[in-house]
């Protein structure tokens, strides 16, 4: 029996089991890329951060409305996402390399579980109000929900990739999950938590976040790899009329990650206004769109442009830190 990779989906002839020789170098690229990114919460001081947060003078409601909204979204949102790689994605994406990079993401989802974890704990805050915001707080569950309904067909037992209709809606779960989740939907608060952070407000999260970010543009990246390579090898999927569905669904994604925006930082921040985040919302859009070949929607200029300066990350950059925990660089990643 032949052993070639025939396809990343659809191939029964594949051993899992056999990662050599491998066919997607790209996935054996991200995994080694996200092994030199390792980081761990703990190494990230809290202490200013608990100063701050005690302090009844060092923030003001509006900044604390924003911390607390965004501790309330990726609390949860990591663990949705973590659940959806290990349980869905990971079952129907047989390729040995492939699945090499869904544990490395499975356990940088940990961390970033764990992360939110160390911030509740640090800051003295009460768990049930923090992990039931995405039950509560409608423009939290808003996305939630939406994301959870277009994934919702992985997690069908009988599910599986044959025929192209069947391959669409693996497509479109794909896209839910790595552009519209990771891609979308973390970016409003990215841009808040790291605008506050230049601001010198509660930088230990801030780093955090820094680190998760650049994270989450390595899972973005293998994700739409990922959908491309399936949209390649299996080109009758890629309708125009499935382009328009997945646009639509992508408009609809940032009209919940603008109202997010809104809600969670209605004032704006110190020399930002609310708007400002929402125009960020559309330009990342874009580049996510242009990412897996499909027109750009919004043409709006990145009102931010320190958010891709402020990445070139390096714990190199934390001289100023009394413990020395240098990795390996990540190397050149894409940021937006
Ligand atoms: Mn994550
Ligand atoms: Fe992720």
């Amino acid at each position: 029996m032949s052993q070639q990779k025939r396809g990343i989906i659809n191939n029964s002839a594949v051993d899992p089991n056999k990662i050599l020789p491998m066919k997607y170098l790209w996935a054996r690229q991200h995994y080694k890329d996200g092994v030199a990114n390792n980081w761990a919460p703990e190494e990230v001081s809290m202490q200013k951060d608990v100063e701050q947060w005690k302090s009844l003078t060092a923030l003001n409601e509006t900044e604390r409305r924003m911390i607390i909204y965004n501790l309330g979204f990726f609390s949860t949102a990591e663990s949705l996402t973590a659940n959806n790689l290990v349980l869905a994605v990971y079952k129907h994406v047989t390729n040995p390399e492939c699945r090499q990079y869904l544990l490395r993401q499975a356990f940088e989802e940990a961390i970033h579980t764990d992360t939110f974890i160390y911030c509740c704990d640090t800051l003295g805050l009460n768990p049930d109000d923090i992990y039931n915001m995405y039950e509560t707080i409608p423009s939290i569950k808003d996305k939630d929900d939406f994301v959870v309904n277009l994934t919702k067909s992985l997690f069908d037992p009988n599910f599986t990739t044959e025929g192209t209709a069947n391959v669409q809606r693996f497509l479109r779960d794909l896209i839910g999950f790595y552009v519209i989740m990771e891609g979308i939907f973390f970016y409003a608060g990215f841009a808040m938590m790291l605008a506050l952070k230049r601001q010198n407000k509660m930088v230990g999260i801030g780093e955090q976040f820094e680190y998760i970010m650049r994270d989450e543009s390595l899972h973005l990246a293998f994700g739409c790899d990922l959908i491309n390579t399936i949209k390649a090898e299996n080109p009758e999927v890629w309708t125009t009329e499935f382009q328009e569905e997945i646009m639509d669904l992508i408009k609809q994604a940032v009209v919940l990650e603008k109202q997010y925006a809104f809600d969670a930082c209605p004032q704006g921040l110190l020399g930002i206004n609310a708007q400002q985040f929402s125009e960020y919302v559309e330009h990342i859009t874009d580049r996510r769109l242009e990412r897996i070949d499909l027109p750009k929607i919004y043409g709006t200029q990145n009102p931010f442009p320190w958010m891709s300066q402020s990445t070139d990350l390096s714990k190199e950059k934390n001289f100023f830190e009394t413990r020395v925990t240098e990795y390996q660089s990540g190397g050149a990643l894409e940021w937006e």
